[in-house]
């Protein structure tokens, strides 16, 4: 009897037929409950001396430094609010530059001078604590100081208490520091750039007269991500050490029928979407709408926006709870941006915004001429930051994983641009034209069309898809961010360079109300210099096409497809005096960021060749030399009964066939073992272009021939799970 080849197939098969959704009982309200495993402000207010209150209050609202003498009293309420809720142990949590969170637990229990067991927790262990820092990736900032780096508290997100079935454990959002200050994370660097955008965006706010004190970005990152079952996945060698598929052969049935799209939900799905919110609820994060995405077995979360701080924080809570959550519903949480070839991949729309703390949104249109005034103003600084900082940009979405949308024809383009929409499109191009010269100020504003914007913010009908960079009535929509990435680089990077646009943009309204006493025109006079200075980033049509990318390169637009050649932007003199300038990195830093993110990608880029070859030796070549043989035997057999001529020359036809599918992927895994030969050298740079080029290009080679194979092999040899099974069993 032959042995066959897809027992575990058919067991996956089996037990996802068998699944039926997790329950965790009828709904709450949900404001019953939200928020319960955080200290809040109430929690604060009930726990903390007046006066202790109110100053931390000040640290978290207004960002000033915490008062170090209010820390002991801090910590004792935090101590008796967390073991009141049962924690048992607290962690200072944070994001090192791996992307995603790391904690490290010490338990609240120590043994006093009488050997009696009490729980203790003080104001240095709330403030600060010392992990290893040594484990972490530094781009080698460490080997020119030394191994030590310390967490701080950030008191600008809650501290929140995670549960877990055998216990609860507090966790302190912290930033992750070197002995000498320097960034060993990605939080740190975000923080700085929301403190240089206020700065300027306060000028600019000061001419309008502005009582504004604050001004802080704000961010609604829309989570994308693919769910499968688990027998599956533990069943694909490459899902589990790379994230995405390496191989797989288009299924008959993929997104062609545009059936899946806010399609409905389907009841296991539905049912872990309602844990993970009901989780995320309890941990404060204000998730809002879920639905099912383009591709099939993909699916959306958004929360409703935050401060650009706490937003990014509670998006790692988001991606780290959805993988748990998926868990216990027997689904594997995918995150990578191409999971499977052939089918939509997955990004995070930051929607990203600049805020008051008098509540007013700066890209809101107003109601009144002047708020348009004032409007058009920020619009311009972010359209200035963008096209001057494209290139900044572009390498802080960079990744091994977002070069199978951005470099690929696929949705946003490597290509950054922005979209306006019609209504805003005409206006700017009214105001570059410049028609009416000579009308009053008052005149030019009405017949612009600038008195009544608030319509833009309605108008949501002329959206665009395939821009990376899109305004959406009252906020841009950053859509080009990686699924998989921490909203925190991009966002920084935004805030930086939309902080130098404003500090630019108040000099140059500064010295034209200087030339006259007509508010009104002296704005106008500087905005329209910014139309004509920003056109270039503006673009309304369809991202995807050839004659956008010819269009671009004429602008001079930057088309960077992969990300060695995207992160080499870091090296650039703009770059690297946009993020000194406004103190988002010290040279250094910014140098040890570009280290370790190209390390990064070679890495990944390693990873998958290993896992590609362990799956075609293990898995593909094994299936395809038992399928060879059968049929071979096959025709062994006719001809022992005599049977020759045509019937025997077709089936011999067919094992050459097989044959030389056999031969042609040995002689692929060849050209991929050249390939890797070639990449092969000390000097970072090139092995990054050789593996982004090169061997990217022989793994998809490899590829190549394995689909073709699983389109012929017999159905009950091939092991493993096939696109159709993983996408549409549920
Ligand atoms: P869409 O049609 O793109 O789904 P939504 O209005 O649902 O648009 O918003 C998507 C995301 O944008 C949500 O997370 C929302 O909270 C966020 N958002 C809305 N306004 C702002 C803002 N001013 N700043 C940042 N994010 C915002
Ligand atoms: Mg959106």
């Amino acid at each position: 009897m032959s042995t066959t080849g897809n027992q575990g197939r058919l067991w996956a098969i089996s037990e996802v037929t068998k699944r039926t959704p997790r329950t965790i009982g009828n709904g709450h309200k949900a404001s019953d409950y939200f928020g319960c495993n955080t200290f809040t402000a109430k929690v604060m207010a009930e726990k903390l001396p007046k006066a202790v209150y109110k100053s931390l209050l000040k640290t978290i609202k207004s960002g000033h430094k915490l008062d170090q003498s209010i820390a002991p009293a801090v910590a004792h309420a935090v101590k008796e609010w967390a073991i009141e809720k049962g924690a048992t142990h607290y962690t200072h949590w944070f994001q090192p530059n791996t992307g995603i969170t790391a904690e490290k637990h010490d338990t609240f229990l120590t043994i006093d001078g009488d050997g009696q067991a009490i729980e203790r927790f003080d104001a240095s262990q709330l403030i600060q604590s010392e992990p290893d820092a040594s484990s972490f990736p530094s781009g080698g900032l460490r080997a020119t100081f030394e191994a030590r780096g310390y967490t701080a508290w950030d008191p600008s997100t809650p501290i929140f208490i995670m549960e877990s079935p055998n216990g609860k454990t507090l966790c302190i959002p912290s930033v992750f520091i070197s002995y000498y200050g320097q960034v060993l994370d990605k939080k740190t660097p975000l923080l700085r750039s929301d403190e240089y955008l206020c700065q300027n965006a306060l000028k600019v706010l000061s001419l309008f007269g502005s009582k504004a004190t604050r001004v802080f970005s704000t961010l609604g990152p829309e989570q994308e991500y693919f769910l499968i079952d688990e027998a599956f996945y533990a069943l694909r060698p490459d899902l589990v050490s790379t994230g995405r598929t390496l191989i797989g052969a288009k299924p008959p049935k993929g997104q062609e029928l545009e059936d899946q799209y806010f399609g409905s939900i389907k009841a296991r799905v539905l049912a872990f979407m309602q844990e993970f919110e009901h989780e995320l609820f309890k941990l404060g994060v204000p998730v809002k709408t879920r639905h099912n995405e383009v591709a099939p077995a993909q699916f959306e979360t958004a929360p409703i926006f935050e401060s650009v701080s706490v937003a990014t924080d509670h998006n790692q809570l988001t991606m780290d709870l959805l993988r748990q959550v998926a868990k216990r519903h027997n689904l594997a949480f995918l995150i990578h941006e191409k999971p499977f070839a052939g089918i939509n991949g997955s990004g995070k729309h930051n929607n990203w915004s600049m805020a008051t703390d008098d509540g007013e949104n700066l890209l809101e249109p107003g109601a009144t001429p002047e708020k348009n005034l004032q409007f058009l103003v920020f619009l311009l600084a972010t359209l200035k930051g963008v096209y001057r900082h494209q290139g900044a940009l572009r390498a802080a979405i960079a990744g091994s994983g977002n070069d199978h949308r951005l470099g690929a024809n696929e949705a946003p383009p490597a290509i950054i641009s922005a979209f306006l929409g019609q209504a805003l499109t005409k206006i700017l191009d009214n105001i570059e034209a410049g028609k009416l010269k000579g009308a009053t100020s008052e005149k030019q504003v009405i017949a612009l069309g600038i008195s009544k914007l608030p319509e833009i913010a309605k108008d949501n009908t002329d959206r665009n898809r395939t821009s990376p960079f899109a305004f959406t009535g009252n906020k841009f929509e950053f859509r080009a961010v990686a699924s998989s990435a921490s909203t925190a680089t991009p966002m920084a990077t935004l805030n930086a360079a939309v902080g130098e646009a404003l500090s630019e943009m108040a000099t140059r309204l500064s010295a034209s109300l200087k030339k006259t006493s007509d508010f009104d025109k002296a704005v106008m006079d500087v905005i329209k210099e910014y139309v004509v200075e920003t056109k270039a980033i503006r673009f309304e049509g369809n991202g995807y096409s050839d004659e956008w990318r010819e269009e671009a390169a004429k602008r001079g637009l930057l088309n960077l497809a992969k990300t060695p050649e995207s992160l080499a932007q870091l090296k650039t003199k703009e770059v690297k005096t946009l993020f000194t300038k406004s103190g988002v990195y010290k040279a250094d830093e910014l140098e040890s960021r570009y280290h370790l993110e190209l390390e990064r990608y070679i890495k990944d880029l390693e990873i998958e060749v290993a896992a590609l070859k362990e799956i075609v030796n293990t898995a593909v070549l094994p299936a395809a030399f038992k399928h060879q043989a059968q049929i071979a035997g096959s025709v062994a057999a006719l001809a022992a009964v005599g049977l020759d001529g045509d019937a025997l020359a077709t089936q011999k036809a067919e094992v050459a066939s097989v044959a030389e599918l056999i031969a042609a992927l040995k002689s692929a895994l060849t050209g991929l073992d050249h390939a890797l030969e070639k990449a092969e050298t000390d000097n970072l740079e090139k092995k990054a272009s050789a593996f982004a080029y090169g061997v990217s290009e022989a793994m998809a080679a490899v590829r190549e021939v394995c689909d073709k194979l699983e389109l012929v092999v017999e159905d009950g040899l091939w092991p493993l799970p096939k696109y159709r099974e993983m996408l549409f069993l549920f």
